[in-house]
């Protein structure tokens, strides 16, 4: 893929950008390894103060940033101000806690152990290399920069190719934030450099979020050179609909979800699972609410649904809707494409999904929404669990058991009971199975890329 800004309302080429040399890549990696061995000895203080510079930095630059992710990924412009929003909290919770999550974990008692202290010391481990996605351009990139520089880790992005001006507003935004200089820095290659830069000595581990064909590339050279790696691929995340639900507010909730950012969210609920008590009436709201949608130009503060990011993209979604239908499936609303330029695509919903589709083992990075009907708890559940997939799921019931059985038995890294799937900084984010492993966010997703070290005294 070209590294270039191209306007997904219209296909058109704004910008293109050369790909780093190798001579260059080697310069990058030489300065991440010389601004490793400096950064590890800054203090917590320091770090925080040039996280908060960082938040300050959105805070003030969100019109124009969200402008400028807006026309590289055709997402909302009013999501890309929120996205930075999230972006800013990030920056500032790290800010705030990493010293105390970071801070030795004592042993419970040392004598135990024969010693007079014992503790885990939490060390960086050095340079990580961030393989990101265009999806959620800033936020994606942000959930690994944040803790990770917070950690006193060094960060190299490879960002998606299409989101080039965003990739390297990052850098800028870094630096001009006050980090020493080379803490990070972004590489504009294609995903063909990614495996030498993994292999390489200097780099000590990789974190991707994106399909599973990269994760399975990134995921084998990492363990062909034995480095840490966290994979956050894709997803195919149930909603279910039990009758106790607020059904009004489920279908509402189904309708931000399935299609926020265009459709192309990892935990966009996908699969909605409605018992046959209420799926008349939970159908009913959903298709009016999907079918309300205002689809048009990302920039207008109106729009709910921009154009798909890449012409790829719409394509896979076009075709899975197409053996969908050729296989029986119904559609609801929606389902087939505007003529004209860009790559717009309309919300839709199937019903009538069969096993023999591609869309029911397959992830739908567009705004479909496929909708099953069930007779009881135990159908959902094997039905929601019926995936390879594992990243987040949906509960809808007001019922305590229920909730339990769900919690217990959805296999997901996340499980919503009566809300949307989403993250925060305060809470783990990552999945199980295809959907991958190790948790970004909070304690567990600054500790993924830190040296534990047992520290024993006499
Ligand atoms: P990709 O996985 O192709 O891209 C994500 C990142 O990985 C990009 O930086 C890409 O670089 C890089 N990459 C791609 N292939 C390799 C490789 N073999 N080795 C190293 N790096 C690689 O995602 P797409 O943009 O093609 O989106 C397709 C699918 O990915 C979606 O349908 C969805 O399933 C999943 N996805 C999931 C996301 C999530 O949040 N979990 C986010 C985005 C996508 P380059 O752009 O240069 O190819």
């Amino acid at each position: 893929m070209a590294i270039a800004t191209t306007d997904p309302r219209t296909g058109e080429v704004l910008r293109t950008f050369d790909e780093l040399t190798d001579e260059q890549v080697e310069d990058r990696l030489a300065r991440a390894d010389r601004a490793a061995r400096t950064y590890r000895l800054t203090s917590h203080e320091e770090r925080a103060g040039w996280l908060r510079a960082a938040a300050d930095i959105l805070d003030k630059r969100t019109d124009e940033i969200a402008g400028l992710m807006t026309l590289e990924m055709g997402k909302t412009k009013k999501s890309a101000a929120a996205e930075i929003g999230k972006c800013a909290a990030v920056l500032r919770y790290y800010a705030d806690r990493a010293a105390d999550l970071l801070a030795d974990s004592p042993v419970e008692d040392a004598s135990t152990v024969n010693a007079s202290q014992a503790y885990t010391r939490w060390l960086p481990i050095g340079v990580v290399l961030a393989i990101m996605p265009w999806n959620f351009p800033l936020w994606q990139a942000m959930r690994f920069a944040a803790p990770a520089l917070a950690a006193g880790n060094v960060g190299l992005l490879k960002h998606a190719s299409n989101v080039p001006q965003t990739a390297l507003f990052m850098e800028e935004l870094f630096r001009e934030a006050g980090f020493p200089d080379d803490v990070f820095q972004t590489l504009l290659v294609g995903s063909s450099k990614i495996e030498a830069i993994i292999r390489d000595d200097r780099v000590a581990a990789a974190t991707l979020t994106g399909s599973e064909g990269a994760g399975v590339a990134v995921g084998r050279t990492a363990g062909e050179s034995l480095k840490k790696v966290v994979l956050e691929l894709g997803g195919s995340d149930a909603f279910v609909v039990m009758p106790s639900a607020d059904l009004e507010r489920a279908a509402q909730v189904a309708t931000t979800s399935r299609t926020q950012n265009n459709g192309q969210s990892c935990i966009s609920a996908k699969r909605f699972i409605v018992h046959s008590d209420v799926y008349d009436e939970f159908m009913e709201h959903f298709t009016a609410k999907m079918s309300a949608l205002t689809v048009g130009d990302p920039m207008e503060e109106g729009t709910d649904v921009g154009p798909l990011a890449t012409e790829q993209g719409r394509e896979d979604v076009e075709e899975l809707v197409k053996d969908a239908t050729d296989k029986g499936a119904t559609v609801v609303v929606g389902g087939t494409r505007p003529e004209g330029d860009g790559w717009w695509y309309p919300p839709t919903i199937l019903t009538g999904i069969t096993e023999e589709m591609d869309v029911f083992s397959e992830e739908l990075f567009g705004p479909v929404a496929l909708v099953f009907r069930v007779d009881d708890l135990d159908e959902a559940i094997e039905l929601a669990n019926a995936t390879r997939f594992g990243l987040g799921s949906n509960a809808w019931t007001n019922d305590v058991e229920e909730q339990e059985r769900f919690i217990r038995d959805l296999a997901a890294g996340q499980t919503f009971i009566n809300g949307m799937t989403a993250s925060f900084p305060a809470l783990p984010f990552g999945g199980v199975k295809a959907s991958g492993h190790g948790r970004e966010l909070a304690e567990l997703g600054i500790k993924e890329f830190m040296n534990g070290k047992t520290v024993w005294v006499a």
